[in-house]
């Protein structure tokens, strides 16, 4: 409910909500509880009658598993309350504001779902031979080409599967680039306020990660940069905008900087819903970006669904880029497989088959259906909205940088010094508010940190809506109302969970208990 002034009204006291009503079934009205699904199971339970199989013959000489596989036996009314009820837990965009920073949870309209599964596309498979899936590669071939307009890049890898992926391929190409030329190089470096994924990638691909501090503006660190390089830097991975939320200025300098010792410059493109149709990474002396189609173009994730990692390549890292790829001749679409002709220098395959095709179509229609004009709004109107959260806040919450920010909002932790109540609990209020809270203590370059991103799906009544609790619960924390904070969730299924214990001790295997009575001997007991 909002109050004339657009900010929630204050909801009832604590202890007058906090009276909690045990319920003999555990269930609290619609949110109903649901154990473990192995829990559920009652041995001889089916869904579906069949007939029994026949006897085959084993053509695995001995190795076949001899005792069951230990899945539980369940009704198929019982499979579909099991779920049902956990997607009722379940905090979702299609539920409400999400405003997890560096995420971009924003709207998947569902034009994309309608497009995805008509029976054309749908009904696909990847063995298909070519001839029959004309349609489909074209439809690849498309994308591939808005990916590149939009980002001024002359090539690019469709299959990686998410934005981690994408980094690896793109890290990929620049070892074969660099080993191409008879050349072993060493380190990448990376800023302090780089995505987990970054250091994490250049790790994974042998090398020596150092990072690179940020200036007191919250960009990267020029000097230091130009001392850690040296002909043993294979590249640098940046972030733009970077995890801040703020646009590195100057990202040219940092390519040729790094160009002039023979490295590459690898852009973190996860962030590129903030400069869509104003920016071309290709004009910034980019030689790799992978762009989250789950992020920039709408297609769902967080449990949603798979994402997809397409990564542009610039010209000198082009010939080194993953099989297979769509190409186009003389008899129609076809696909280059084999490391051999085009792709000869290619690095190799990352993954089964062509790429997340479903993403692909999901992401081609949101493209179509925006057109350029609409494309460029995008990330207009996503700017605009952090920034009025920005400014929504400013007298609440400190921004440790200056200055207008791109599409996501930062905060510190500094206005909740001396009240007892840390970023971690103040998130757990914004649960009982209704919204999923927000990054925290990320990047890690900022204490307690807030990393609020709106996107520009979100309406005008939202935002201010958001606002008005963030500001409710500032207040709240301000006044010496800990205690509110510290046990809070108040109203979700679950109230605080011991995150440390779950990290440290995950039971990752169900443990059946001893046998209970099967349903035919609870029968005959009592017939
Ligand atoms: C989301 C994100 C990634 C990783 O993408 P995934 O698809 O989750 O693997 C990398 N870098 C940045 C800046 C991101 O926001």
């Amino acid at each position: 409910m909002l109050n004339n002034k657009g900010r929630p009204t204050q909801p009832a006291a604590i202890s007058e909500m906090d009276t909690v009503v045990e319920t003999f079934t555990g269930n609290k009205g619609l949110e109903l509880e649901s154990p473990l699904i192995f829990e559920q199971g009652v041995p001889g339970r089916v869904g579906v009658d069949m007939v029994d199989p026949q006897p085959v013959k084993s053509r695995l000489g001995g190795l076949e598993r001899k005792d069951p596989i230990g899945l539980p036996d369940l009704s198929e009314p019982q499979v579909l309350r099991h779920f049902v009820r956990l997607s009722r837990q379940n905090y979702a965009i299609d539920a409400g504001f999400y405003p997890l920073g560096s995420c971009t949870m924003k709207h998947n309209p569902r034009i994309n779902e309608k497009v995805a599964r008509l029976a054309g596309l749908g009904d696909l498979h990847p063995m298909q031979p070519t001839s029959t899936v004309q349609g489909a590669l074209e439809l690849i071939d498309s994308l591939a080409h808005w990916l590149k307009t939009i980002t001024g890049m002359p090539a690019v890898a469709m299959s990686p599967a998410a934005g981690a992926h994408g980094e690896l391929c793109g890290v990929m190409a620049i070892r074969a680039a660099h080993e191409a030329s008879g050349e072993s190089r060493t380190r990448i470096l990376v800023p302090e306020s780089a995505h987990g994924t970054n250091p994490a990638t250049a790790a994974l691909c042998g090398y020596k990660v150092d990072a690179v501090p940020a200036r007191k503006d919250g960009r990267m660190d020029l000097d230091a940069f130009a001392e850690q390089l040296g002909p043993d830097v294979a590249g640098v991975m940046l972030t733009n905008p970077n995890t801040c939320g703020l646009f590195e200025t100057d990202v040219k300098k940092i390519a040729d900087m790094v160009h002039e010792v023979g490295g590459y410059f690898y852009c973190d493109g996860a962030n590129l819903n903030a400069i869509l149709g104003r920016v071309r990474p290709g004009d910034l002396g980019v030689d790799a970006m992978h762009i989250n189609l789950h992020k920039t173009f709408s297609t769902p994730h967080g449990g949603g669904g798979p994402g997809a990692g397409p990564v542009v390549l610039s010209e000198a890292l082009a010939p080194f880029a993953p099989i297979p790829f769509v190409t186009h001749g003389e008899n129609g679409f076809d696909l280059v497989e084999q490391r051999s002709g085009a792709a000869a220098k290619s690095f190799g395959r990352m993954k089964g088959y062509h790429g997340q095709m479903g993403m692909f179509i999901r992401a081609l229609a949101y493209m179509q259906s925006h057109g350029a004009d609409g494309l460029r709004q995008i990330a207009e109107d996503a700017v605009l909205n952090a920034n009025y959260i920005r400014v929504g806040l400013e007298d609440k919450l400190n921004s440790p940088f200056e200055g207008i920010c791109m599409h996501e909002a930062l905060f510190d932790d500094s206005t909740l010094k001396g009240t007892g109540v840390t970023t971690l609990d103040l998130a757990k209020a914004m649960i009982d508010e209704g919204y999923h809270p927000m990054t925290m203590y990320f990047p890690l370059v900022v204490h307690g940190a807030m990393l609020i991103e709106p996107t520009e799906s979100e309406s005008r009544q939202t935002l201010d809506q958001f606002i008005g609790s963030m500001r409710h619960l500032l207040d709240k924390a301000k006044t010496g109302e800990s205690d509110y904070f510290l046990s809070a969730p108040h109203y979700a299924p679950r109230r605080r969970l011991d995150e440390t214990g779950a990290a440290r001790n995950p039971l990752l295997r169900w443990v059946p208990p001893e046998p209970a009575e099967t349903e035919e001997t609870s029968l005959s007991a009592a017939s």
